[in-house]
């Protein structure tokens, strides 16, 4: 398989060639601004030494400030890491957010790490990042392996350097320390909304709609909760371990309770436990990708029986099984626009920190379903007028409003 870079650049000059731009303005957009990679080591609870790789990528400041998460995850390469930085720039541009796009990440398990140790990888590595992060620069926010103890350690990093508390530069952090309500399950219900609209929209009613959701990490979890709460049956879910599965319906609140005790919700007692890979092939309503990028495929696209797929993971789907997909009419809530509920109250925390005055959680909730709902006209409305994919359709209003921005500031000098 392609890696994710190189799926993303075949990608993204489909997209400049569709809106009619020229050649130079591709390589503008395939160009990440500011590329950093950093040795990160780290003195190990054992006395021994070990280097971790860290990356920093910033794709795009035209629209403001730089804005993406950090990962902590083995996978973690500079590709990936551009990859990444650029489905930031375009989910900030889908949201409408002042910003541009950035990730970074560190090549590291952080659950082989203890609590000690992973403070020391994320102080080091902030440190390497203190020239270029900042409030008004980059601002990173929990991604994949990561949560707001560690954005604590970065905005506690990053200001014992200045000499004063910076607690905007990072989002994602505790409530204490400046925090947003609702942004850790924020990513989760800007990609509940969108489903909401989605069934809206198609007029899909029957009196049971199941959902499978892929990973029980932070987007999944509360995906899974949400949609119970709402009443819609969560009938299959997983995550690194194993999966489970219940056409009765599996109360994901209880899974939880299993996940904090063992570790995995794998032999969950009140489901049947199946292989992970046959969540996709799951009989459901609507599935959601909630785990890594490239977990939907040509091979198991074939197989899922989903009628809609909100993607709250980054890439989850690739081109081949988009196209697979697209041949069985499923509707595709992509990336860019399902999971950018997370950066959009990353966005309400920056302000409220900017303002030093914090919103309740009702407000938060109320503005990102404003903003999520006015998303998810404007790319269907694109799909409907322009007959492209949900996907396409996506791309071509974040590409057109970067470009835009590219255009109105022009090259300097
Ligand atoms: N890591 C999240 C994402 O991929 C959130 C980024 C942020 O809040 O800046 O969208």
């Amino acid at each position: 398989m392609e890696n994710l870079w190189a799926q993303s650049l075949k990608r993204l000059e489909r997209i400049v060639d569709m809106l009619g731009l020229d050649g130079g303005m591709f390589k503008y957009l395939s160009v990440p601004r500011k590329i950093q990679e950093v040795a990160v080591p780290v003195e190990m609870d054992s006395g021994k030494m070990d280097v971790f790789s860290g990356y920093r990528v910033i794709h795009s400041i035209n629209r403001g400030p730089a804005k993406g998460g950090i990962r902590y995850h083995p996978q973690v390469d500079l590709d990936e890491i551009k990859a990444l930085a650029l489905l930031m720039s375009l989910k900030c541009a889908i949201a409408n957010l002042p910003f541009g796009g950035a990730k970074g990440g560190v090549s590291v398990d952080p659950a082989k790490l203890s609590a000690r140790e992973l403070e020391r990888l994320t102080r080091r590595y902030t440190f390497e990042l203190i020239p270029t992060i900042g409030p008004e620069k980059d601002i990173p926010a929990p991604d994949v392996g990561t949560n707001a103890q560690v954005m604590a350690w970065i905005m506690d990093t990053y200001s014992i350097d200045k000499g004063y508390a910076v607690p905007g530069v990072v989002t994602g952090k505790p409530i204490a320390l400046g925090g947003s309500q609702g942004r850790e399950e924020a990513t989760s219900r800007g990609c509940v909304y969108c489903i909401l609209s989605a069934l809206k929209i198609l007029n899909y009613d029957k009196p049971c709609i199941t959902v499978a959701v892929q990973g029980f990490g932070n987007v999944g979890s509360y995906a899974a909760m949400i949609m119970h709460d709402l009443g819609f049956r969560v009938v299959a879910l997983s995550d690194v371990y194993g999966a489970i599965a219940n056409p009765k319906g599996i109360d994901p609140h209880k899974v939880g309770q299993q996940v904090k005790k063992t570790g995995t919700l794998d032999r969950y007692p009140e489901a049947e436990s199946i292989p992970r890979d046959s969540l996709f092939s799951v009989d459901c309503d609507i599935l959601i990708p909630a785990a890594l990028e490239n977990q939907i495929t040509g091979d198991n696209a074939p197989d899922i029986k989903a009628k809609i797929i909100a993607e709250g993971a980054n890439a989850p789907t690739t081109q081949e099984a988009d196209e697979i997909l697209a041949s069985k009419d499923v509707f595709i809530i992509p990336d860019i626009l399902a999971n950018s509920g997370g950066v959009t109250v990353s966005y309400f925390e920056w302000v409220q920190g900017n303002y030093a005055y914090f919103w309740s959680k009702r407000k938060v909730d109320i503005t990102l379903r404003e903003i999520m709902d006015k998303a998810f006209e404007e790319v269907y409305s694109i799909h409907k007028d322009k007959k492209v994919s949900m996907r396409d359709a996506a791309h071509q209003i974040a590409v057109g409003k970067i470009v835009e921005a590219v255009k109105l500031r022009g090259i300097y000098p």
